[in-house]
């Protein structure tokens, strides 16, 4: 009996630590990290993905949610430069800055330290490559409206692929320059009409897809699968280096959407995004070595899932979001994590320290 009393308290205690362990973080190193980055997306963009579409939105695949503030050094509420520098470098800035602290010192981006540790690396976005949000990972400049500045950045970056718009900011310049040359002399195969598959897509290249002047098209004008399609090849790509890869994959437009106090516009752009998340998650799932994180710079527009109004009587039956500003606001803003390192993101933090959680999260330092 004795004995028998002593087996259960033993396989008690068994159970106990076993579900306590589950628990603790598991520090398991991650090998690549994927950051998503919507841009203007608090949570009411976000919960459009809930209620404009049929399916589950791939938001719900994520097993840890934190929240960050954002305020720069200089205001209470950031723009995408400033809020793009604290994730790259894990400096907090001025609004404007492109990869540089308050003193407009230039500050190593976790691409570039993911690079100098032998990780091949991507930016994409929908809007230009050389706006703020991409600009903020390769190109270190005082101020966000120097884009011809930030695109001579680029091919000496520690960039390995990259794709969007911005083609301008290469071929029509101040200086004359034609930097797709440049882009070539530095060993990328650039494409400027098409998201097409190289044939021999290989380590042994770079690449980069310039597909629009400036911003790649509103999704309600025709950009289609772009952004999923990006980051499908790209993690094609950078999945090839065994040494691990980091990339950042921008929704750049769910702000302009945001600007626009334009529901709509928001809504097709959300979509957009989640539909990209969803290639992201696909692919950790079946490598187990990537940490994928996504969340935004800012909120855009002040926006409210508001109850449609009919003749002045709320109709809780439909959804009319609403604005209540043209610019940014300074909500908290959600971070949703998936893989190694994602026990990380829970809790409510600075915008900066998403930089360090993604170093930890990576062993880098
Ligand atoms: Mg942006
Ligand atoms: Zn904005």
């Amino acid at each position: 009996m004795k004995s028998y009393l002593t087996l259960i308290l033993l396989a008690l205690l068994a159970i106990g630590c076993n579900s306590s362990s589950q628990h603790l973080p598991t520090n398991k190193k991650a090998k690549n990290v994927i950051l998503f980055i919507g841009d203007g997306m608090g949570l009411a963009q976000a919960s459009t993905a809930f209620y404009f579409q049929e399916k589950d939105p791939n938001f719900v695949r994520f097993p840890v949610i934190g929240l960050h503030q954002n305020k720069p050094t200089d205001d209470l509420i950031t723009d995408s430069a400033a809020g793009a520098t604290a994730f790259s470098t894990g400096y907090k800035t001025y609004n404007a800055a492109i990869g540089v602290d308050e003193d407009t010192t230039s500050r190593e981006t976790i691409l570039e330290i993911a690079a100098k540790q032998g990780k091949s690396t991507g930016v994409i976005a929908t809007s230009s490559i050389t706006h703020a949000t991409p600009a903020s990972f390769f190109a270190h400049t005082a101020h966000r409206g120097l884009e011809e500045d930030i695109a001579s950045q680029l091919p000496g970056s520690p960039v390995h692929f990259f794709a969007g718009g911005g083609l301008q900011f290469f071929t029509q310049r101040l200086d004359s320059a034609d930097y797709l040359d440049t882009l070539a002399a530095n060993g990328f195969v650039v494409n400027t009409q098409k998201l097409e598959r190289p044939g021999n897509l290989s380590l042994e290249h770079k690449y980069g897809y310039l597909l629009a002047p400036e911003g790649m098209p509103k999704m309600q004008e025709g950009r289609g699968d772009f952004l999923p399609q990006a980051t499908q090849l790209a993690l094609d790509y950078l999945s090839e280096d065994k040494d691990g890869f980091f990339l950042m994959v921008e929704g750049s437009q769910i702000d302009w959407g945001g600007h626009d106090n334009d529901a709509e516009y928001v809504i097709q752009e959300t979509l957009d995004f989640d539909k990209a998340i969803g290639v992201a998650l696909d692919f950790a799932e079946k490598n187990g070595n990537t940490l994928v994180v996504v969340t935004a710079d800012h909120e855009t527009g002040g926006m409210s899932l508001s109850a449609a109004e009919v003749r002045m009587q709320r109709d809780y039956q439909h959804i009319n979001p609403t604005f209540s500003t043209g610019g940014h606001s300074a909500s908290l803003i959600p971070v949703y994590a998936y893989g190694p390192g994602a026990e990380l993101f829970g809790g409510i933090y600075q915008n900066n320290d998403i930089f360090k959680k993604m170093v930890k999260a990576l062993h880098l330092k």
